[in-house]
């Protein structure tokens, strides 16, 4: 079986259901500057001030990983083996302009490593033009891009872009989802899955379940794949607010039982950081 055969969507939804151990993570650089209403709480200031980080999350820097999908054990194997689905800089965003003099290298491991999938989620998708190597062409097989949109006027901004641009695997995230949102004008056959999440954290804005019910109404008049990934810490329903706890976040979204066309477990933007109890301060 070539990569290409492995890697389609229907057999990444099925292995991610099935077998977590398939999953990577590489965060090549660590820091992120906000540059939108989505970014007011992000997951990674949060967890730089639970952990008492003394370097400001806002400034972007190297980690000691930078190259690990071309590092190897000591018997020569890959420290990450073939076949994995690599989840990329979840702790900043792959399209900082702080890290472009870095990026380069980051695209040649990925050319390199055509045995693994790269998955990254954006809110610089004006960016990503700027940001693709000589060699790019019409897109990598082995990497999937998530537009992130967390309201209407991000939405309206960043997918008409998002759409235009040489991106050979396509997923939109709305989160996290600040209000109702209408995607129905970007929701087309290149877009390969939709996934929605509530905000998490102590300020956490509301998200009504209303809103994620009217995305997956358009998604399935398009036959796009969705998926309710979380909650979110305060969640509306049928007028009524409840306050979820963050352990309970993803499976109460699960639930939910509203997923269409798409397995149990695909994983966006905040998985990384699965808090235990005690981490947990809502
Ligand atoms: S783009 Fe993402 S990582 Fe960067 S500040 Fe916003 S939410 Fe955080």
């Amino acid at each position: 079986m070539n990569i290409l055969t492995y890697f389609c969507t229907d057999n990444i939804i099925r292995l991610m259901s099935e077998h977590w151990e398939i999953y990577a993570d590489w965060n090549p650089w660590h820091g992120c500057t906000k540059i939108s209403p989505g970014c007011k709480y992000c997951y990674v200031y949060r967890q730089d001030e639970m952990y008492g980080s003394e370097i400001s999350s806002q400034e972007c820097r190297k980690t000691g990983n930078f190259n690990l999908p071309i590092k190897r054990k000591r018997d020569k194997s890959w420290k990450i083996p073939s076949g994995r689905i690599v989840f990329t800089c979840f702790t900043s965003d792959f399209l900082l302009k702080d890290a472009d003099p870095w990026r380069g290298e980051c695209w040649q491991m990925i050319k390199q490593r055509s045995d693994l999938w790269f998955y990254f989620f954006t809110k610089r998708i004006d960016r990503f033009i700027d940001c693709i190597p000589s060699d790019w062409g019409d897109g990598y097989d082995n990497v999937m891009v998530g537009c992130t949109v967390e309201n209407q006027q991000m939405a309206d901004y960043r997918l008409p872009i998002f759409l235009s641009m040489p991106i050979k695997h396509k997923s939109i995230m709305v989160a996290p989802m600040l209000s109702a949102v209408d995607l129905t004008p970007y929701l087309t056959s290149e877009i390969e899955e939709v996934a929605v999440s509530g905000e998490s954290g102590v300020d956490a804005r509301p998200c009504n379940y209303d809103w994620i019910l009217d995305v997956r109404k358009q998604c399935v008049a398009r036959d796009v794949a969705f998926r309710f990934h979380q909650t979110g810490a305060r969640f509306i329903k049928d007028g009524k607010m409840y306050r979820i706890r963050r352990c309970f976040q993803l499976s109460q979204a699960h639930k939910a039982n509203i997923d269409y066309k798409i397995g149990n477990y695909l994983v966006p933007e905040t998985i990384k950081f699965e808090w235990k109890d005690s981490d947990y301060h809502d």
